[in-house]
């Protein structure tokens, strides 16, 4: 009893679940609008990732921008601090907000640094610079207060951690601009001053106190339209190249096409063409076979011919004495034939020897038979792997088949019916005989027969 489990069709085909997950032949059918699309997906994806790209760098660009101003701000202040300012008060001379107003009067530290962050500010791209406390001098109230959300917020930043910088994108004065700002340090050569002058709102400093903000304001509207621009030349660029790539794809995708179509067209051609010339080989073989039958058999009787029987006698005669078997010939002749020509005419003598032939090969079936039509009204028997005694048998047996046949034949001095004599020879193949000379003993052994009254068979004894 079989017990194999049933086979799944599905798990016969490795990738394949029932339905097909994705169809290829649609995606060729239909490569235009596919690789519009693909290529659409990554004009969009570059032209974001830019975008993004483009938005980071400008705002980084900004940062650096203002530290780097801020540091230089810083720089000047103490170097005009500690190179000018100190040197001055020791010369009595005035340092002031209001220098501009008294005669000999310099302007502060925080004055002067502040004039020149505008003035820089002023000419490159409007970036300006705050200083501003919760402590201002009073002429210093209006602007340097703490007077909005991000310096309020800056402060506290600032002043819970002064190294870090505190900065923020927002809308200032209409532009999108970075607000960066920086603790403003109370340092040695300003913490006296600034306990001791008249107007101080605070007069308990100390070195290292954060004193106020130091902030730069730098608007990136400008540097955000032009990386816009940028963007849209290199996209409007992108898309010329995927257009033409598109349509250079396109055009190469055509003639591939094409030539598939006429490389398919010339398989099938081809293929017809080899059927054509199979077909062709195949009929000159048959052809070929119905010739060489033809060649080997009797256009009279239908029994092999002469030449067969020629070829058979060669190569028995090499397998009998290969093997060193015996083989046997029995040469047949029918009995006064002329007489039946001349009688009953030539064409009942040719009906008469198809009628033997027939019944002749009829009797002699067995594989080692070679029955042949020899030549006018004599035919051949060549046994292979056969005594005598049976050659005798078959000779005897021919005989009987060819009387039984009870053709009338009232013109032979033999019998009133058409009768065959028979020669009969064996030999055991060795050096120094043939084939022939077994053909030519049969034949003597049918002149015997012959003359020993026809209808019958005689032995060859000379061997
Ligand atoms: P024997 O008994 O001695 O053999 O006498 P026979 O008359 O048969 O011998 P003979 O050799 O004199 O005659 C042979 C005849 O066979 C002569 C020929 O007319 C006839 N014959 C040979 N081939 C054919 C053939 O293909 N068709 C016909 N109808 N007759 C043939
Ligand atoms: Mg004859
Ligand atoms: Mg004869």
């Amino acid at each position: 009893m079989s017990t194999k489990a049933p086979i799944n069709e599905s798990a016969k085909q490795p990738g394949l679940t029932g339905t097909k997950l994705f169809n290829f032949d649609l995606v060729i059918k239909h490569s235009t609008f596919c690789l519009s699309a693909l290529f659409s997906l990554t004009a969009i994806t570059i032209f974001f990732y830019l975008n993004s790209l483009a938005s980071i760098q400008v705002r980084e660009t900004a940062i650096k921008n203002a530290e780097v101003y801020l540091q230089t701000l810083a720089e000047f202040r103490a170097l005009y601090t500690s190179e000018v300012v100190l040197n001055a008060k020791k010369h009595g001379i005035e340092i002031t907000h209001d220098y501009k107003n008294k005669e000999g009067a310099i302007p502060l530290p925080a004055t002067l640094s502040m004039m020149l962050g505008n003035r820089i500010g002023g000419s490159t791209n409007g970036v300006s610079s705050r200083l501003y406390s919760p402590y201002p001098f009073p002429w210093r109230e209006d602007d340097n207060g703490l007077n909005d959300s991000f310096s309020r917020q800056a402060w506290q930043a600032l002043t819970a951690d002064p190294k870090r910088s505190f900065y923020r994108f927002e809308e200032y004065q209409g532009k999108i601009s970075l607000r960066y700002a920086r603790a403003d340090i109370m340092q040695p050569s300003c913490v006296g001053c600034h306990n001791a002058h008249e107007d101080t709102p605070k007069n308990d400093w100390k070195i290292g106190d954060v004193r106020g903000v130091l902030e730069i304001i730098t608007p990136i509207d400008t540097d955000i339209g032009s990386a816009d621009t940028m963007i849209k030349h290199t996209l409007a660029l992108l898309i010329a190249i995927l257009v033409l790539a598109l349509v250079g794809i396109r055009w190469v995708m055509g003639k591939l096409n094409l030539r598939s179509i006429e490389a398919k067209q010339l398989t099938e051609q081809g293929i017809e063409i080899n059927n054509q010339l199979v077909s062709e080989v195949n009929y000159r073989k048959e052809a070929q076979q119905q010739l060489l039958e033809m060649s080997l058999t009797d256009g009279l009787t239908g029994v092999a011919n002469r030449r067969k029987f020629d070829q058979e006698l060669a190569s028995e005669w090499r397998r009998a004495k290969r093997d060193g078997t015996q083989l046997s010939l029995i040469m047949l002749d029918v009995d006064e034939f002329k007489a039946y020509n001349d009688n009953y005419g030539h064409q009942s003598g040719d009906d008469v020897l198809c009628s033997l032939a027939a019944a002749m090969s009829g009797s002699a079936q067995r594989a080692t038979d070679n029955f042949c039509r020899y030549g006018g009204e004599e035919f051949v028997l060549l046994i292979a792997n056969s005594s005598s005694e049976e050659a005798q048998l078959m000779a005897e047996k021919l005989r009987v088949c060819v009387e039984q046949l009870a053709l009338p034949h009232n013109y032979s001095n033999t019998s009133n019916l058409v009768t065959v004599s028979l020669g009969l020879a064996t030999f055991k193949p060795a050096d120094g005989h043939s084939g022939i000379d077994l053909l030519k003993a049969a034949d003597v052994a049918l002149y015997a027969a012959k003359d020993q009254g026809r209808n019958r068979f005689t032995i060859y004894q000379g061997h």
